[in-house]
């Protein structure tokens, strides 16, 4: 039995709770013992390994609801030039990057396969506890078909990682079980057009709601949920009638599909920074022409669409679509959370409870209490008087995943 005692430090739980000032946690093994004021815990008479704070924030682990590991940029030209091997190697250095960033779990929104999660979970590689999709359900000419106009096919596809692209209902039924067969964890579909794909725009829908209802039953039949690319508003309330558990992007937000999103709990991860940073490629002219127009037009209208479903009262998860943009800058989304209305503290249980229950991982992880995982990063800046200093990965001095520290930059 290893016990290690973090102190010295401010403690924001994830809870919603105000900061405790002089607190410390206790870990046993993987898991929290007790966290709270320092003097209120007792300390087992034992050996214990002391992990000084030096005055930094403790916060949970954070959880990014909306990234994809393997991805570079997603620019069709990598598929033609890099052989497969090299987009494996790449996630290395981009879950490196994940975990430096203070984010210990992720939700991967298509690419990642069931390889890339093992080789995390047996230690060959350092990682953040991930849930993988492994590929996108996308029609055939919708956002995930990279099949060009050209005639060229651009997709990859291997034995663990199946091609998304189905129509019809028994032809996404099939192709929902063939997903499922390689080990998704979330069922990701591509409910209407995107900013990435060459084929189409975002505003249009895509699956049938008839396509939705099948993919989505058959993935909860065996208690997994399904998360919905979605910009249109046509797609977004097609996706919410079948039955989807979280909207991603969201861009066309009505007052209609506020109102069925609140109605029926599901969560909108509205990937503020992904729509910021594309918008700044566009303007520079660095991403491909096709995406320009795209990139543009939207970010505005998401922002403002953002504001109001916020106020009404949907419930956000934090998710950055780092694998479009790059990795490592995932806390950044925070600071944006709060430009359309949260308050720090909001945003800060976004990116760990929140995202946590949305993954079905509320049990486990997402917030600083007894019995859960030592999920755990410190900060050496005050997140709730200055939300954007966690986007700097260089603040986050400590990150400790399932009781193992991964990055401590004070250590010699
Ligand atoms: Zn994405």
């Amino acid at each position: 039995m290893e016990y290690s005692l973090i102190h010295n430090g401010t403690l924001i739980d994830g809870t919603g709770n105000s900061p405790i000032n002089n607190a410390a946690i206790l870990i046993r093994n993987n898991k929290i013992e007790a966290a709270g004021a320092e003097d209120s815990i007792t300390l087992p008479q034992t050996k214990i390994r002391r992990i000084d704070a030096r005055g930094g924030y403790l916060l949970p682990g954070f959880i990014d609801s909306h990234v994809h590991l393997m991805a570079n940029g997603f620019r069709m030209e990598h598929t033609m030039y890099n052989p497969l091997s090299i987009f494996f190697y790449n996630a290395v250095s981009n879950m490196n990057l994940t975990i430096n960033a203070g984010v210990t779990t992720v939700r991967d929104a298509g690419l990642a396969d069931y390889g890339v999660k093992c080789a995390v979970e047996q230690g060959l590689i350092l990682g953040p506890r991930m849930q993988i999709s492994v590929a996108p359900l996308s029609i055939t000419g919708g956002h995930f078909d990279f099949w060009l106009k050209s005639g060229f096919d651009m997709k990859i596809s291997y034995p663990g990682h199946p091609d998304g692209v189905c129509d019809g209902k028994e032809g996404v039924l099939k192709k929902v079980r063939e997903v499922l067969r390689s080990g998704a964890d979330v069922v990701k579909i591509m409910a209407t057009g995107g900013v990435m794909s060459a084929n189409d725009q975002p505003e249009f829908s895509q699956f049938t709601i008839d396509e939705l209802k099948v993919i989505i039953k058959e993935a909860q039949n065996r208690g997994i949920k399904s998360m919905a690319h979605a910009h249109g508003v046509d797609g977004i309330k097609k996706a919410v009638k079948a039955g989807i558990s979280s909207i991603e992007h969201g861009t066309y937000l009505d007052k209609e599909a506020i109102g069925m999103i609140k109605e029926r709990d599901v969560y909108l991860v509205p990937t503020l920074l992904v729509q910021k940073i594309n918008k700044i490629h566009a303007e520079e002219g660095t991403i491909p022409d096709y995406m320009i127009d795209d990139a543009i037009r939207i970010v505005d209208i998401h922002h403002e669409n953002m504001k109001k479903a916020y106020k009404a009262g949907v419930t956000m998860a934090m998710g950055t679509d780092c694998g479009v943009i790059g990795h490592g800058v995932n806390l950044q989304e925070l600071g944006l959370l709060c430009e359309i209305g949260m308050k720090p503290m909001e945003a800060i249980m976004a990116g760990t409870k929140v995202s946590a229950q949305l993954m079905g991982l509320q049990d486990i992880i997402g917030t600083i209490e007894p019995g859960k995982l030592a999920d755990i990063i410190i900060c050496k800046t005050d997140p709730i008087s200055d939300i954007g200093s966690l986007g700097n990965s260089e603040n986050i001095e400590v990150v400790i995943k399932d009781g193992e520290l991964l990055k401590d930059i004070c250590a010699v």
